[in-house]
């Protein structure tokens, strides 16, 4: 797996107009056109977002997806093949926020994963301990049981980020030796799942910056960032893609 893949996460937040800045200023930025990199606009704004991404360099992402498999009687959700339909190459899956505050379990994530596959998505799959969890001790056992899910994903194309939930848009980022310790122990289990991790791309995320990204970056085990809070900034965002 060679260079560092940055996902900017947007969350729900965006406009036509403010959308449409952001994206002009990425694509105009050097750092940002060297990198390999992904944007993931709210679903209102992928259409959008495809069009002005169109003959560049960075791919569009979707922060989530329906975990139905076939178009029909499912108001208000978005099926893998939409999202494929609009051009988006990437699809986070899992992340805290969704755990968090819709209540998505692990069987509800493996079905969503089997069908961002199904599509032809690369599902990016969120994982990380609460601040509880850390303190106790369990953010292993935590993370075990959150990523047991990818057996089923064995020879497709995924990503995994660790995203510890106390690090996320708290300003609050993990130690180099906790972020280290972590994907190792992810590669590990994947090792142990596959039989082979060599290909899966491990992220970090949880307030990745301009100044932290350097040091993010210099450790192995990292294969890019998920960045939520800085990607909504053109300078920060390119000054984390240019530590890529
Ligand atoms: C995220 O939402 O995935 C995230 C990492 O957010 P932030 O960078 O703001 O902590």
């Amino acid at each position: 797996m060679t260079g560092k893949l940055v996902i900017g996460n947007w969350k729900m937040n965006g406009r036509l107009a403010a959308n449409l800045a952001l994206i002009d200023a990425l694509r105009a930025d050097a750092a940002v056109q060297a990198a390999q990199v992904a944007v993931a606009p709210p679903f209102a704004y992928l259409g959008q977002a495809a069009a002005l991404l169109a003959g560049s360099n960075i791919a569009l992402a979707a922060q989530d997806v329906s975990a139905f498999d076939k178009d029909g009687a499912y108001t208000g959700e978005v099926s893998a093949a939409m999202l494929a339909d609009v051009g988006c190459r990437y699809v986070l899956i899992g992340h805290s926020e969704r755990r968090q505050y819709f209540a998505e379990d692990h069987a509800l994530l493996a079905r969503k994963l089997q069908a961002a596959v199904a599509a032809g998505l690369i599902p990016v799959y969120c994982v990380g301990e609460t601040l509880a969890e850390r303190e106790a001790d369990a953010y292993k056992a935590v993370i075990a049981e959150q990523l047991a899910v990818l057996g089923a994903l064995a020879g497709r194309d995924y990503v995994v980020a660790y995203e510890p939930v106390w690090a996320i848009g708290t300003g609050k980022v993990a130690s180099v030796e906790q972020i280290d310790d972590v994907h190792q122990y992810i590669r590990a289990t994947l090792l142990q799942c596959h039989g082979a991790s060599d290909s899966i791309r491990v992220l970090y995320g949880g307030s990745v910056k301009a100044d932290n990204a350097d040091a993010i970056f210099s450790l192995q085990s990292v294969g890019g960032a998920l960045v939520g809070g800085a990607s909504l900034d053109v300078e920060s965002f390119g000054r984390i893609c240019q530590a890529a």
